[in-house]
């Protein structure tokens, strides 16, 4: 971005758990900081339903961005992945196009989507890069999901093909932190199974983890999310897409997930897994190599850290969190 002129950035999905992280880096980052010549506007599914051509290209006339980090998805975890295959293809469809063809209607310099590594290839090498997005069909469980994303790639090539567009996208694995959605059936494993935690404290209940806990993932912390997303708005040049991932050595199992949160909500009871329940992808380990190459200097919080204050957080808010 250059320092010149007044960039007026627009974050869709902005009051989600990457748009709060994004807030947060903002507002509390020495090196990721607001910068003068920055108007940011978070906007929610209020401003505008994006699954509507029409109110999307509201939103953009009223907000005139220059720069725009496109994060509004319909967003799950394994569960409602495998449950609403349709809504999971076809919303994120119609929001992805809204956005991108309404942000190539009005110039807009740069747009910043959001892929995952869930849409990688079911059947593949390991670690997985950034050239493999297409090399295969994704895992049973999410191919509505995954089948989306994949397609917002394939528009940033064209509309650069085409048009001469800069619109890229980034892969972050699997996010926590503030904000997330802590919905005991719809939500990603670790804001599920903190809230299951904290049920099974307060009714003296066991707490039953879905699956066999020997699944791999690797965890970014929304707020380091937030900070990468700054970056990559600023910084990074490519239409390819660039995997924002902790290390490989830092892939935990879900039992180590389940160990964590019965640690920090300092859960006494019995813990059990139900292995009726699927286990979904057995890994999906993602390389960061690129990321580490373009920013060698950056630091994530570590996994214990960022639990601590994803637990506090949710302890103290949990009145008003979605849930
Ligand atoms: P989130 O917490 O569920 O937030 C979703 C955001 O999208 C909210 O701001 C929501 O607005 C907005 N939204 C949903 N439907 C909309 C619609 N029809 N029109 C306008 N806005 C709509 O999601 P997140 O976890 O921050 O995810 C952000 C991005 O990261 C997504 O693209 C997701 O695919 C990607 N990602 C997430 C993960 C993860 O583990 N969470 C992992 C990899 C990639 P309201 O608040 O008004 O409902
Ligand atoms: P994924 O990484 O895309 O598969 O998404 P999730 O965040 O939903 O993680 C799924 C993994 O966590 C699977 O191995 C599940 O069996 C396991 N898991 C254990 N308990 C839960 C839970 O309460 N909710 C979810 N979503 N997954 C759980």
């Amino acid at each position: 971005m250059t320092n010149s002129n007044m960039n007026v950035i627009l974050v869709t999905g902005g009051s989600g758990l990457v748009g709060k992280g994004i807030e947060w880096a903002l507002n509390h980052d020495d090196q990721f900081k607001k910068l003068p010549n920055e108007t940011w506007y978070f906007a929610t599914s209020k401003d505008a339903d994006l699954r509507s051509k029409s109110e999307t290209e509201a939103l953009f006339a009223k907000i005139k961005p220059t720069h725009v980090i496109h994060l509004a998805a319909i967003v799950g975890g394994l569960f409602k992945n495998m449950k609403q295959k349709l809504d999971m293809y076809r919303d994120n469809v119609l929001i992805n196009d809204n956005v991108i063809h309404t942000a190539h209607e009005h110039k807009v310099k740069k747009v910043v989507s959001c892929l995952s590594t869930c849409i990688f290839p079911d059947k593949t090498t390991y670690p997985i890069n950034e050239e493999m997005v297409h090399n295969g069909p994704p895992h049973e469980s999410n191919f509505g999901y995954a089948y989306a994303k994949r397609m917002i790639d394939v528009a940033n090539h064209a509309y650069f093909d085409q048009y001469g567009d800069q619109f890229t996208s980034v892969i972050p694995t699997n996010i926590f932190g503030p904000f997330d959605n802590f919905n005991l059936q719809d939500s990603h494993v670790i804001p599920g199974l903190i809230h299951k935690c904290y049920l099974a404290q307060n009714e003296g209940s066991p707490f039953i983890v879905s699956g066999t806990g020997k699944p791999l993932r690797q965890f970014i912390y929304s707020r380091d999310l937030g900070r990468l997303m700054i970056w990559a708005l600023r910084e990074y040049k490519e239409i390819d897409p660039i995997i924002l991932s902790v290390s490989e050595q830092d892939e935990v199992t879900i039992k180590d997930v389940a160990d964590s949160i019965v640690k920090h909500m300092n859960f006494k009871g019995d813990y059990k897994f139900d292995s009726s329940k699927a286990d979904g992808q057995y890994k999906k380990t993602a390389c960061n190599d690129k990321l580490m190459k373009l920013l060698p200097g950056f630091k994530f919080t570590p996994f214990d850290q960022a639990m601590k204050e994803t637990v506090e957080w949710f302890l103290n808010s949990y009145q008003n969190i979605r849930k």
